[in-house]
């Protein structure tokens, strides 16, 4: 039985960075649909210029687009013991893909933590968000810039601001959200496995709280690293 657990929460809650943690802490291998898009996109492969599109509007790339990535991408060998969804699913229609294919594997969703984040808070940090073009780090100019202005302090890679970061784009992502992703927040609950945490409080803290929640899944198949 797999450990998979998915990371629920409007865009700038910080997903991706307790994503990344959580990844190098246990056996859980991190996906992220928003990141396996942009890299279709350096690719220059069809499906990056599909979703480009949407993505530049701040609007969702159609569910049968991303269920396909998705499912493609968790068949890999490395996401056998477990996988943090980050930014999937997003729809209703992805999250019942989801369980019916993990079901086919007799696997489940462990857990799902919602981060809960005021509106003013995520526009700031979107707005201040800065991420690493070679390992993916993300920084923030207001709350904890690099060292190094547009230099990552991991890896010394080059930081970018997301072109879908913008104000207005930013704006529009959040709405979107609101409509089409928040539902799952009452579907996941009825199911039993919701865990809000609050996600306005600092980064480690939030790290301790969802390694708290996880803490009987990752007993039993994905022990935290040493
Ligand atoms: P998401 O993946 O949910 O869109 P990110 O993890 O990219 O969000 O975080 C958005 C921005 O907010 C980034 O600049 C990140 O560094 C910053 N951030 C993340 N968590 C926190 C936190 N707990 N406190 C302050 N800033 C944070
Ligand atoms: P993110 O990196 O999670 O902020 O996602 C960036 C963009 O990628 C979103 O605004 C959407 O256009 C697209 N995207 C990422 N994940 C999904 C998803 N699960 N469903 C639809 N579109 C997505």
């Amino acid at each position: 039985m797999t450990t998979n657990v998915i990371l629920l929460g409007p865009p700038g809650a910080g997903k991706g960075t307790q994503a990344k943690t959580l990844s190098e802490r246990t056996s859980l291998t991190h996906v992220a649909s928003g990141d396996l898009f942009r890299a279709a996109l350096r690719e220059g492969t069809e499906l990056g210029m599909l979703a480009k599109a949407y993505m530049d509007r701040g609007e969702l790339v159609p569910n049968e687009v991303v269920i396909g990535m998705i499912l493609e991408r968790i068949a890999q060998p490395d996401c056998a013991s477990g996988v943090i969804f980050d930014g999937f699913p997003r729809t209703r229609e992805q999250a019942v893909a989801l369980e019916s294919s993990l079901a086919k594997q007799n696997s489940t969703i462990a857990a799902v933590l919602y981060l809960r984040v005021p509106n003013e808070v995520l526009l700031r940090r979107i707005a201040g968000r800065q991420t690493c073009k070679t390992c993916g780090a993300t920084y923030n100019i207001y709350y904890f810039p690099s060292h190094r202005p547009g230099i990552c302090d991991a890896c010394g890679g080059r930081l970018y601001q997301r072109s879908d970061d913008s104000m207005e784009t930013a704006q529009h992502r959040l709405d979107v959200y609101f409509e089409q992703t928040m539902p799952l927040i009452e579907y996941y609950q009825r199911q039993g496995n919701l865990f809000e945490i609050d996600g306005q409080q600092e980064i480690s803290w939030v790290t301790d709280a969802m390694l708290k929640a996880l803490g009987k899944y990752l007993v039993t198949s994905a022990q935290p690293k040493e």
